[in-house]
């Protein structure tokens, strides 16, 4: 039993591998891997934004450890904040801060007039967990800045299994006492070498004999058939029995005419894209630490990373560093028109004026823009999902992928979600 799979990101090439029978994968790019792509540059590689490997859910865990040769690494992750370094998370370095911000965070932590009300969108849950200081201060601004939309319109679904820190907790990370948060981020794993794709291309190498890639193709039309499905390409027609979504909803539905209450509902699921700039600099100041967030609005990047820390095939040749800033904005908007000098140099001006670079130790520079980055979990995306996969389950198309089932997927909730595929469709064959 054959299966089309559309798109062949990190989703669609793990199914094919998990599959028994025949795929053929139809991808638009010039080569499989979607979000998990690594690019060549100064020497080194980068990916769409660091890819760290780490997970609760053991089976997609060692599914993803087993495909290529990793370092593991402790996390060793900053907030810029004010001038200065906070340890990641904010919460849990306190002390870091002035003595007035430290003191308004703890004492808005332990007395909290929020902390009895049922949270209703991300805001509010960070009021009640966190205390009005911890959210005004870093929480609000930073969410606001990555997603680029309010979080008092954003729901809960991202944040609410954070559990709210012990009163104790939060006055030893005032007195300067150092604890940990987030223990199961505390270590990750990179690949050795290759950057992430290298993780992408092992699930290949395990379909290979059984799965077809087609790189690039343009999709045409996808029909359904007496037999299955056909689905027109500039590189031909491929029928099959099955057919499998692993391409963003927004692309899937260019080819397929839903009633308009589904469009409706399409056009209110709202994402981000992001541009990844890559700077090899002489030196920098920081440090030994992997990432760094900037809550800061009038800094342009939320984060930027080290990526010398992820192991010696990503230091640049000839020595210094390699520093990636991140910068999300949503389509459409002006960020959405900014060329790749221009943000390059803002870029460069920013970490200058933070200090973290010096502009003149910059050597070289490149960006890459990604249209597909971040589901927004706006108060409306229950619903709206929810109208488009009840049509595309009435139609037959199943959905695996982090924009094809429209969730905030990591690469362990991608693996769970194609082993799990693969099962459902090996009990239907
Ligand atoms: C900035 C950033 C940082 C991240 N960091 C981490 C991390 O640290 N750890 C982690 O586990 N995960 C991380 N992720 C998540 C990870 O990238 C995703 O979980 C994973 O790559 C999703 O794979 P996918 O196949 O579902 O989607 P995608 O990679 O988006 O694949 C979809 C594929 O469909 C193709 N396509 C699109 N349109 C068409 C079309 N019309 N025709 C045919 N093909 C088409 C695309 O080219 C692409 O190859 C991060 C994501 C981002 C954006």
């Amino acid at each position: 039993m054959t299966t089309i799979i559309l798109g062949g990101g990190l989703a669609g090439v793990s199914l094919s591998a998990f599959l028994d029978g025949e795929s053929i994968i139809l991808e638009a790019a010039g080569r499989a891997g979607g979000l998990c792509r690594s690019f060549d540059f100064g020497g080194g590689k980068f990916d769409v934004g660091p890819h760290i490997l780490f997970s609760k859910n053991e089976k997609a865990l060692s599914e993803l450890l087993s495909s290529c040769p990793t370092n593991r690494l402790r996390r060793s992750n900053r907030i810029f904040h004010a001038g200065r370094f906070v340890k990641y998370p904010f919460e849990n370095e306190l002390s870091a801060l002035s003595a007035g911000e430290r003191d308004r965070c703890l004492r808005e932590f332990l007395d909290n007039p929020y902390r009895p009300y049922p949270a209703q969108n991300m805001l509010q849950f960070f009021l009640k967990t966190f205390g009005e200081g911890i959210t005004r201060l870093y929480l609000q601004p930073y969410n606001e800045k990555i997603w680029k939309f309010d979080p008092a319109f954003m729901d809960t679904q991202m944040v609410e299994r954070i559990p709210r820190p012990p009163d104790e907790d939060i006055k030893k990370s005032a007195a300067g006492e150092a604890t940990e948060g987030y223990l199961h981020q505390l270590y990750f794993n990179y690949p050795k070498e290759g950057g992430i794709e290298s993780v992408v291309r092992s699930f290949a190498a395990r379909a290979r004999g059984k799965a077809s890639v087609h790189a690039p193709v343009q999709l045409r039309a996808i029909a359904r058939t007496a037999r299955g499905w056909q689905v027109d390409t500039d590189r031909g027609v491929f029928t099959a029995p099955k057919i499998v979504n692993c391409m963003p909803l927004h692309e899937l539905f260019r080819y397929i005419s839903p009633p308009d209450h589904v469009k409706e509902a399409l056009a209110g699921l709202k994402y981000n894209s992001i541009h990844i700039i890559v700077l090899k600099a002489k030196k920098d100041a920081i440090g030994d630490n992997f990432a760094v967030n900037v809550a800061d609005c009038g800094i342009i990047f939320h984060r930027i990373s080290k990526l010398n820390f992820l192991g010696g095939a990503y230091a640049p040749e000839g020595g210094g560093s390699l520093i990636m800033a991140e910068i999300t904005f949503r389509p459409g908007s002006d960020a959405a028109s900014w060329s790749d000098s221009a943000l390059i140099a803002r870029v460069r001006e920013d970490l200058h004026s933070t200090g973290l670079v010096d502009k003149n130790d910059v050597e070289d520079a490149v960006c890459r823009t990604f249209k597909y980055a971040y589901v927004i979990y706006d108060l409306a995306h229950k619903q709206n999902k929810a109208q488009v996969m009840k049509y595309l389950d009435e139609t037959g198309i199943p959905c695996c992928g982090r924009f094809a089932e429209f969730e905030y997927l990591n690469m362990d909730a991608i693996i769970a979600s194609s082993l799990e595929m693969a099962g459902r469709l090996k009990k239907h064959a």
